[in-house]
């Protein structure tokens, strides 16, 4: 259930109000918003009267139940505004949301070594990318095949944000490594297969970091959403959701099925950014391309991308990695859509077109206004 207040509403009104909904049980959240001030109510909301909550203050515009088994990380929760994650890395601040300029992660699957790591950061830092991203722990189907470098890895990277003052993004596979990860990760990625590790989840959650959470491999929708709230309920709301391909029949091909139809129905459901992963979407450095732009076409706040120096010499994830010219290439190919849409960062978005249904901004309206003109 969510009570919509008005914009200008006193403090002690929403005082009032929350210390009577503690009183019967109910745990407030207040969201303030452009146009209201939003209160989620968390409890068992079932038998309480809308009407009951709607006579508790003039300054109440508004009382609704959110349909969602999903609650905080829903669209109604924020009463249809996006949220936006904002971390703060050694180049400044990089905002991930839908109002806001394409995010590229980069950045190879494993940490292999220290040269590798820091060519690697280099060329995608001077090619536009904001966040590296490497593996230190790896979730490998084989036991036999290579688990990450681990903790050295870890220094690597926090050598590498040194260099070139890139964000770091890494995976944390075990409870036990969160603080190491945590001292260097900007944002730290809960890989598919662990999506449903919710004790990971919850610890995870609270170590304060934004979260990057990989839809599982055989993930709905709702489950992926579900254990995105396991992190909100545990009081980290800065959630990026990142889509990865899932399992579908059809494993000749491609690795994985990218599911792009994601994005727009994300859209309907929660305010939380996007990202999308063609490599692991499609295991084909080919189709990373084509993938990418399409993405972006579809309104994706943010790629990850991975990227090797030698992609054939790869320890982990090789046929999906992009050469250093090949990653500068995409990104220069890439540029030119995330400006048609708005997503470039001169590019911001303006408020004028910020509730367009198609997601697109006001570069690309005036461009179609001007061609529906000529
Ligand atoms: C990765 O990012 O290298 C990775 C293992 O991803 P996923 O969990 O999506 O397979
Ligand atoms: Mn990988």
């Amino acid at each position: 259930m969510i009570i919509i207040m008005k914009i200008d509403s006193p403090t002690e009104e929403i005082e009032s109000i929350y210390s009577t909904l503690q009183s019967w049980g109910i745990t407030p959240e207040k969201y303030v918003g452009k146009h209201n001030i939003v209160i989620g109510l968390i409890g068992d909301t079932e038998e309480i009267d809308i009407r009951q909550i709607q006579n508790l203050s003039p300054c109440i515009e508004r009382v609704l139940r959110v349909s969602k088994p999903f609650k905080r990380v829903s669209l109604e929760f924020r009463h249809g505004e996006s949220s936006s994650v904002v971390v703060s890395t050694p180049n400044g601040a990089v905002t991930f949301g839908q109002n806001h300029p394409l995010v590229t992660v980069a950045g190879p699957c494993s940490v292999e070594n220290e040269e590798m790591i820091i060519e690697t950061a280099l060329v995608v830092k001077a090619a536009g990318a904001q966040f590296l991203r490497g593996g230190a722990y790896k979730p490998r189907t084989s036991p036999y095949c290579f688990q990450g470098h681990g903790e050295s890895a870890l220094g690597l990277l926090a050598k590498a944000r040194e260099v070139t003052g890139l964000g770091i993004i890494t995976e944390v596979m075990d409870t036990a490594d969160i603080q190491k990860v945590a001292n260097v990760a900007d944002v730290m990625q809960i890989g598919a297969r662990n999506m449903y590790n919710f004790s990971l989840l919850k610890k995870v959650a609270a170590a304060g970091k934004p979260v990057l959470l990989k839809r599982g491999l055989g993930a709905t929708i709702e489950e992926w959403l579900m254990a995105a709230e396991y992190i909100l309920a545990a009081g980290n709301p800065n959630v990026i959701l990142c889509e990865r391909g899932i399992r579908t029949f059809d494993q000749k091909y491609t690795r994985n099925t990218l599911d792009l139809s994601a994005i727009p129905t994300l859209r309907t459901l929660t305010h939380l950014p996007i990202m999308i992963d063609p490599s692991h979407g499609t295991g084909n450095a080919k189709f990373v391309p084509s993938m990418a732009t399409a993405a972006i076409v579809a309104g994706t706040d943010s790629l990850m991308i991975e990227v090797h120096p030698n992609p054939s010499k790869a320890l982990s994830d090789g046929p999906q990695s992009l050469n250093l010219e090949q990653f500068e290439s995409l990104m220069l190919d890439i540029s030119s859509f995330a400006k048609i849409m708005g997503r470039w960062p001169q590019h911001a978005l303006t408020s004028a077109f910020k509730h367009s249904t198609f997601p697109v901004n006001s570069h690309f309206a005036r461009t179609s206004n001007t061609m529906l003109r000529a």
